[in-house]
């Protein structure tokens, strides 16, 4: 598995930025490169931009390119993995696009795709937080809660490709309108959307002076750090929403353990990414006293590492999988 020399590109496609990362052989980023996605210029003019990305990041590194081994694409969506094809991108709005087919013509060396959720999880895996474990979930809340999966050292993709919506668990059904069209998802709950409405509701009612300041009743401003922030200034309520909804991961992450029993459980993602004392502290008590206590003691819970790179790194590390 994997070549002892040369370079890998690790690319991680977000509804609003993409970044290609050159990565070498024992998965270190030498250099990278960004670019806004822009949706609204659809996937033909997505994937030029895509491509440019990649050469920026390649001209920065200054490498041969007869040292390019491959390329690892981590994307937010529905996907036909041994097709090599993009089905559908909600954050992006691309439909059926042939990716894999479209960037070995294009730079003449294997593509591999997968989710960016695992891809992120097997970065974590393979270079962060997840080294020497072999059964790990990754949970990542954000504006979703997206879910990454390794069994056995191995990412476990289902029969649809589709594994790991665990977002999309229903844990009340006349529960609250999720973004998918089902009611009662713990996305409904504990996803950014939940929480901002939660916390403009408490600025509106005058219960969060500092976050009043920061950003006002404005969902699009109430962000993972601006939550962050607020706490750190004081706003004892904004606590309580973020600490209810990490609790609401650590049942999720509850549910998971007692499906698949792993050793590691790893929180990434906006939210406990800028939160992480409070996601770490409610999740672990979740999973002390939620969890079956057998599967409970066996697991670990950590923050990931890797941060902004950890889907690069992971798409890496699946390209050097199957050279
Ligand atoms: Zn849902």
């Amino acid at each position: 598995m994997g070549k002892d020399k040369g370079y890998y590109i690790g690319f991680d496609l977000g509804g609003t930025k993409m970044l290609a990362s050159v990565v070498d052989t024992d998965f270190k980023v030498v250099a990278k490169a960004k670019r806004k996605t822009k949706p609204e210029s659809g996937a033909d003019a997505g994937m030029d931009r895509m491509e440019e990305v990649i050469e920026e990041a390649l001209k920065t590194a200054k490498i041969d390119r007869k040292d390019l081994l491959g390329i690892g694409f981590g994307l937010p969506g529905v996907l036909d993995l041994t097709g090599g094809r993009i089905v559908r991108l909600p954050n992006v709005g691309w439909t059926d696009v042939p990716i894999k087919a479209r960037f070995e013509e294009k730079f003449n060396v294997p593509v591999v795709i997968d989710n960016d959720v695992n891809t992120g999880t097997y970065g974590e895996y393979r270079c962060g937080a997840g080294k020497g474990h072999r059964d790990i979930i990754g949970i990542f809340p954000g504006t979703g809660i997206g879910g990454g999966i390794i069994i056995n050292g191995k990412r476990h993709h289902g029969i649809t490709d589709g594994a790991g919506e665990i977002g999309h668990i229903v844990c009340d059904p006349s529960g609250p309108q999720c973004g998918c069209g089902l009611r009662g998802c713990y996305e409904a709950y504990a996803g950014r959307v939940a929480i901002s409405g939660r916390a403009a509701e408490a600025v509106f009612r005058g219960k969060a002076p500092a976050m009043a300041k920061i950003a006002g009743t404005d969902l699009s401003k109430i962000k993972s750090k601006a939550l962050a922030q607020s706490i750190a200034e004081g706003d004892t309520v904004i606590e309580e929403i973020v600490r209810e909804a990490a609790y609401k991961i650590g049942l999720l992450a509850s549910i998971l353990i007692a499906t698949l029993s792993p050793s590691m459980v790893i929180l990434g993602g906006g939210l406990a990414e800028e939160n992480r004392d409070i996601y770490m502290e409610e999740c672990q008590r979740a999973m002390d006293t939620q969890c079956v206590p057998e599967l409970g003691r066996a697991v670990t819970l950590a923050m990931a590492e890797l941060g902004d790179y950890a889907v690069s790194i992971g798409g890496a590390a699946i390209a050097a999988d199957a050279q």
